[in-house]
């Protein structure tokens, strides 16, 4: 079982924001915002390249409602998913970051140049 499927089924304890029958929400153990938040679906998706549309539908609406939660909505907040070894995932459960609390910065792509590969 990966490690993010352990946090759905509690045997990983970890800091609940917003929980729901499909979706979970829990503080990053490792924060690079203020407010950086995981969101998650229940069942076990390895990636945005596996999940389907509808599951979507309702994961826009989770992730609304934790920034909400959290009262990051007003201020502004990033909702970033890495995909495989390019997009720097490392749990391999899909995930959304959601970060905020703090003006953020562009930085993400400082570790490659820019010269295109299109
Ligand atoms: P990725 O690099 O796959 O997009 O992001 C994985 C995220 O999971 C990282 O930001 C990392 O800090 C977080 N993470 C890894 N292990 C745990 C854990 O056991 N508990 C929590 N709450 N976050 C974790
Ligand atoms: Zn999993």
């Amino acid at each position: 079982m990966c490690l993010f499927c352990k946090i759905v089924n509690k045997e990983i304890p970890s800091n609940v924001i917003l929980e729901n029958d499909e979706f979970v929400a829990f503080h990053d153990v490792n924060p690079k915002a203020p407010v950086h938040i995981l969101a998650i679906p229940k069942v076990h998706v390895d990636s945005f390249n596996e999940v389907s549309p509808l599951l979507m539908q309702n994961m826009t609406s989770f992730i609304q409602d934790v920034a909400k939660e959290v009262k990051i909505d007003k201020s502004g907040y990033r909702v970033i998913t890495n995909i495989g070894k390019d997009g720097g995932q490392e749990v391999k459960h899909l995930h959304f970051h959601i970060l905020g609390g703090a003006k953020l910065k562009w930085e993400h792509f400082s570790d490659s140049d820019t010269q295109g590969h299109f």
